[in-house]
């Protein structure tokens, strides 16, 4: 008997694959930072083997038009987010301020601690945020209808999936995203239509969103979308670009981890969470007043979307869960590390888009596109 986890993956394979064959679409996909770093499992690749270039060719086999980077997605999320933080920290308003692109995480805050809501983000997830630029910026650049334009998100989780059918998902009633596949049905679909990861030549992101920062790569390990998020708040804090890059206390497997960041005169207290019973020790601290921060990285996932349940977990018999997760990590930052950008405010592709759509994070324009709402 096939299970119903197992029907929901075969119902996304085969929604996919109408999406492919239908040539009145244009066909758009986009892949979040973990994916790269896990897909190579399912070809058995050593364990946290960067496969972007393969994968974008494989990508494009399977018969997307346009490929796209979710890490320039992180990198508008970064934007908005850094922005928000600064103007709640400057008037001491709705703080901690807790990170919002992890699903699964605010799915269990709205549910157990509906009184503390007002203190998430009321950013998109990074996807959403791309979703909604692919079909405003991206549509009008290249005069591609919207109504025309299928963007599949392909997403290290699971919790994507419900994501992007939440009301307050789209524009104008166009919705950010289409549909969400795994880390583990990309793998199936490639499978199927016989094309092998190995055998690939690298492909290259499309243009002109194809550029993202190393801040975006890391958002998919713990404590990463809070160092990248510092790197910009940094800079908006301080007036100008400091040469701080990486802020090492944010960093590691814990589930709780907890630091106090130095910019200028300021002292930021932060904490980083992976696993959601953290998640419930740090609400409970925060409500008790054990603990006092500013800003706050919650993933639902231990390790953070690298370790998501989208993502293959073929070598459980040779490798532990701490090794895999040690692996993948380390492949995103040394992606991060060889990056040309490693703050998401510098890079091109987004300053083009502030000044041609967006104007500035936390903008009237930027909130419509890029923000949510939470209805309880
Ligand atoms: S931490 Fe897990 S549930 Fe949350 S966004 Fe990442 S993969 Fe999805």
């Amino acid at each position: 008997m096939i299970s119903s986890s197992k029907f929901a993956r075969y119902d996304a394979i085969t929604k996919a694959f109408e999406i492919l064959n239908d040539s009145s679409i244009h066909k758009v996909c986009q892949t979040a930072p973990s994916v790269r770093v896990g897909l190579g499992d399912e070809f058995v690749l050593p364990i946290g083997t960067n496969v972007k270039g393969k994968m974008i060719t494989a990508l494009r086999l399977l018969g997307f038009d346009r490929v796209f980077d979710t890490n320039t997605g992180a990198d508008f999320t970064i934007m908005e987010e850094a922005n928000e933080f600064v103007d709640r920290y400057e008037n001491q308003e709705n703080l901690p301020m807790f990170t919002s692109c992890c699903p699964a995480w605010v799915m269990f805050a709205k549910k157990n601690y509906p009184d503390m809501c007002k203190y998430l983000s009321t950013c998109k997830s990074p996807h959403q945020m791309f979703g909604a630029i692919i079909k405003s910026y991206y549509a009008n650049k290249f005069n591609i209808p919207k109504e025309k334009i299928k963007v599949i998100s392909i997403m290290p989780c699971i919790a994507k999936k419900a994501e992007i059918a939440q009301p307050e998902m789209n524009v104008n009633g166009i919705r950010d995203v289409d549909l969400v596949i795994s880390t583990t049905e990309l793998a199936e679909m490639m499978k199927r239509k016989n094309i092998d990861l190995e055998q690939l030549e690298d492909g290259d992101y499309d243009s002109p969103m194809g550029n993202a920062t190393g801040a975006g790569a890391i958002f998919g390990v713990t404590g990463g979308v809070m160092e990248a998020s510092l790197r910009t708040a940094a800079d908006l804090l301080e007036g100008e670009s400091l040469e701080k890059i990486q802020y090492k206390s944010v960093r590691g497997y814990k589930g709780i981890k907890q630091a106090t960041v130095k910019i200028g005169k300021r002292r930021i207290r932060v904490a980083v969470v992976s696993g959601i019973q953290n998640a419930r020790t740090i609400m409970e601290d925060i409500k008790n007043g054990k603990a006092k921060l500013d800003f706050v990285e919650v993933m639902s996932c231990p390790g953070g979307c690298i370790m998501g349940a989208g993502q293959p977990f073929m070598s459980k018999n040779a490798w532990d869960y701490e090794t895999i997760q040690h692996l993948r990590a380390k492949a995103l930052y040394s992606i991060d590390e060889k990056s040309t950008y490693r703050k998401a405010h510098e890079n091109p592709a987004l300053i083009d888009v502030y000044k041609n759509l967006l104007q500035a994070p936390g903008s009237e324009i930027a909130e419509k596109y890029l923000h949510r709402k939470y209805e309880m």
